[in-house]
């Protein structure tokens, strides 16, 4: 069994975790289509398809509109994973069935859910645990059992979002990243109204996103921003790149 191999496909610089179809819109979707648009190669993977909910026909139907989403995004892969939805738990086999998926996109950098949402699905935080568990799994060798024919590898960072409807609350973490969604704030709320089933009936979800990213950014002296946070401290080779710096010309 070890020695079946599998065709890979083509490799994902960054894949983005949610628990349902329209987190990661929210979470970062302003940072996806920025890095898309900068030739970055982006995936998505939804834990569940995030059906029943109250407006949705069926999950063929938030199946459709995650996929408008993506395609507003610019993002290469979205892929839905069959897990159950409203009970979501970190188990072992939902933590193999998310590394197997970065076993075979093999992601330099995978972001997810950082925070608990209090009072909102608490598949959301089963979904943390799950991807930080799936990130350290996809690395473990000699164990061909789980992963018949997939390759071991090492994610190289890993961040965490937060859903931005909320004021920026990771503000207190030490490695706390905001990148720049002024030019892609527009897109990002662009893609959550691809969720009719979710939104049509709640307007106010662009008020709030859009409230959420001007303070986030004002942080940073942005129009708009997404905020992250490192799982771990990263070290950097390039200094003035990292801020953003490029050499003087003359
Ligand atoms: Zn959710």
């Amino acid at each position: 069994m070890g020695d079946q191999k599998i065709n890979l496909p083509e490799r994902l610089d960054l894949i983005a975790v949610g628990a349902h179809p329209d987190d990661v819109e929210i979470a970062c979707g302003g940072t996806l289509a920025k890095l898309a648009r900068k030739g970055y190669r982006i995936g998505i993977i939804d834990l569940t398809d995030g059906e029943p909910t109250p407006n949705s026909p069926s999950p063929e139907v938030r199946l459709r509109e995650a996929d408008q989403a993506a395609r507003v995004l610019g993002v290469h892969k979205r892929i839905q994973l069959d897990l159950p939805n409203r009970r979501l738990f970190d188990c072992f086999e939902h933590r193999v069935a998310l590394a197997k998926e970065f076993r075979r996109y093999r992601p330099q950098l995978v972001i997810g859910f950082g925070e608990k949402t209090p009072m909102a699905s608490p598949d959301h935080w089963q979904a943390m645990q799950i991807t930080d568990a799936a990130v350290f799994y996809s690395r473990l060798t000699k164990w061909d059992e789980y992963f018949p024919g997939l390759p071991v590898h090492s994610i190289q960072r890993q961040l965490y979002y937060r859903l931005a409807v909320e004021p920026d609350t990771l503000a207190g973490n030490p490695y706390h990243q905001i990148v720049d969604i002024s030019d892609t704030i527009e897109t990002k709320i662009e893609s959550i109204l691809c969720y009719k089933t979710q939104f049509e009936h709640k307007p106010n979800i662009v008020t709030r996103v859009r409230a959420a990213a001007t303070v986030t950014g004002a942080a940073a002296s942005v129009t708009a921003g997404e905020s992250f946070a490192a799982a771990k401290p990263f070290a950097v080779d390039n200094l003035m790149l990292t801020l953003a710096l490029e050499p003087l010309s003359d």
